[in-house]
């Protein structure tokens, strides 16, 4: 699935970056492909999505944007912006500045069952969760609610840091591979990711500490299921060993948190 960076290809050099900030359209970030009709996909069924690969272009931008998004959006009141190059699986930030890129897929959804999926926003079926996770090797499970599921993805990123603190990780157009697979008759009410080590339970809310919430009980109820025992031991297992990470978490934008839980096997 091939895909422009958030700005539809439009910064190329820094100075495209106040024309860009001036004309640009909240509601029109994140270009995603799709939507995907899969044959045989049902409301009731899950969708899992197998990140396969991602290729990245030759170059993406980051940026900071006064007054949209960002932790410190109120001190940070310049418009910035930093073509970084991909050379030899490495970000090059400035001359002396490099580090080995960290793909990942920002927007990942299916189609909810009444409304749109917006590719700014955090959902209950995807969509712009930002989670580091949601890279090669990683399976993610997402609810079908429409026939054919109606499944998209964008918004590649070279590297991100958890909770994307201007509110821009190194953005950037690619192609990536995946495979999809669908359980008939399985459900789950939000997006999980699987992958080689570890169960992870996402989820989205206004603030992080709601977003928190919503990811520590899906990973109870999960935990409670899997490991076959009460939810109270369950919620005492992730407060031992449960990782709780950020997702996107700058101002401006709804907040995503998931939670890490290793794959025990049950004796
Ligand atoms: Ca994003
Ligand atoms: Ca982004």
């Amino acid at each position: 699935m091939e895909t422009l960076d958030t700005t539809h290809s439009s910064v190329r050099q820094p100075e495209d970056v106040v024309t860009y900030i001036r004309t640009r359209k909240p509601r029109e970030v994140n270009p995603a492909a799709g939507p995907v009709y899969v044959s045989g996909a049902e409301p009731g069924d899950t969708l899992v999505v197998e990140i396969l690969d991602v290729k990245l272009d030759d170059f993406g931008s980051l940026r900071i944007m006064p007054g949209r998004l960002g932790v410190l959006t109120a001190e940070m009141n310049v418009p910035h912006c930093r073509i970084v190059r991909i050379e030899g699986g490495r970000a090059v930030f400035s001359p002396s500045i490099s580090f080995p890129v960290r793909p990942m897929v920002g927007v990942i959804a299916t189609t909810p069952a009444e409304g749109e999926a917006n590719t700014a926003d955090p959902t209950d079926v995807g969509s712009n969760l930002d989670h580091n996770d949601v890279t090669v090797g990683t399976k993610v499970y997402l609810p079908v609610h429409v026939p054919g599921a109606l499944f998209g993805l964008g918004d590649l990123h070279a590297s991100m840091g958890d909770a994307e603190v201007t509110g821009n990780g190194i953005e950037i157009g690619g192609c990536t591979t995946v495979r999809v697979e669908l359980l008939k008759g399985r459900h789950w009410p939000r997006p999980w990711l699987e992958t080689a080590e570890s169960w992870i339970t996402t989820g989205s809310a206004a603030s992080i500490e709601d977003a928190v919430q919503v990811a520590v009980r899906d990973m109870v109820d999960f935990l409670a299921e899997r490991l076959a025992v009460s939810r109270e031991d369950a919620y005492m297992l992730v407060s031992a060993r449960g990782d709780v990470r950020l997702g996107q978490a700058c101002r401006g934008m709804d907040a995503t948190a998931r939670v890490l839980f290793p794959k025990l096997p049950v004796r």
